[in-house]
């Protein structure tokens, strides 16, 4: 069952995907060598509180932290660990949402912990560079599949694999609505967009194969070959007109170019 939201249900959910922004760049301005993750979700979870909101992932189906904190080889849904202590050159894709007013926020961002590798440097850029494409094509009148496309074609010029086993979603008073907003797909094909859908376009990148593991604690997933991979999460309004980004990246950028 696919909620086409009113105009006021998608302020609800830019406030809060704006919150998840402003708790993403305040957990990247604390990201560097020796910071464990743990600390890192501690920050987010204080943020999320004194803005009235609650962290949307704790307890979700059992998950144990307000983030999901990903480093390295690790796709999505790390738990942050007072074990994990980031270093110089990793990447660390954290994954935030919040529950305020009713409604959901749910965006992510991959960082750089100080100097990373150039080719691993290239994988974030290109998959946010996805991300862009794929929300592009988040218009009514368009399928879901013209998103997906645009993403997997863009990631594939590279080389990279992209991850088959998650996707994005849609988003409203549940973290995740109908429809299924895979990465890979056909133009033309899939749930017809329509104006009030609001979807979560989240490409999941790896530098080698799009082979994934799902590691016994649960909840960890991490690509098989061990080569890095990156995650971008946009939360969007579709228009008549075109997408309406409710996150917003420019947040996050200034606070990590400081
Ligand atoms: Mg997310
Ligand atoms: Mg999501």
């Amino acid at each position: 069952m696919i909620y086409l939201k009113t105009d006021e249900e998608i302020e609800l959910l830019r406030e809060n995907n704006l919150l998840v922004s402003q708790t993403l760049a305040e957990v990247g301005r604390h990201i560097r060598p020796g910071v464990t993750t743990l600390e890192l979700d501690r920050i987010a979870e204080d943020f999320i509180r004194a803005h009235g909101a609650v962290p949307a992932f704790l307890g979700y189906q059992g998950f144990p932290a307000s983030l999901c904190i990903s480093v390295n080889e690790q796709v999505v849904h790390g738990i942050p660990s007072a074990d994990c202590v980031l270093k110089e050159g990793d990447i660390v894709s954290v994954d935030c949402g919040t529950f305020m007013k009713g409604f959901v926020g749910d965006s992510a961002y991959t960082f750089a912990v100080g100097e990373v590798a150039e080719e691993v440097r290239q994988l974030m850029e290109v998959t946010k560079e996805a991300l862009y494409k794929g929300t592009a094509q988040a218009k009514a009148g368009n399928r879901v599949g013209d998103v997906s496309a645009a993403v997997q074609e863009h990631a594939e010029r590279f080389g990279y694999g992209v991850v088959r086993e998650l996707e994005g979603h849609g988003l409203g008073r549940k973290m995740h609505e109908d429809p299924g907003v895979p990465n890979y797909g056909a133009r033309g094909r899939g749930p017809l967009l329509k104006e009030g859908m609001v979807i979560c376009i989240e490409p999941m990148i790896n530098m080698g194969a799009k082979a994934v593991v799902f590691e016994r604690d649960g909840w960890t997933v991490r690509t098989r070959d061990r080569k890095p991979a990156a995650h971008y999460e946009f939360a969007v309004a579709v228009r008549k007109d075109g997408p309406d980004v409710l996150t917003d990246f420019s947040i996050i950028e200034q606070a990590i170019n400081n």
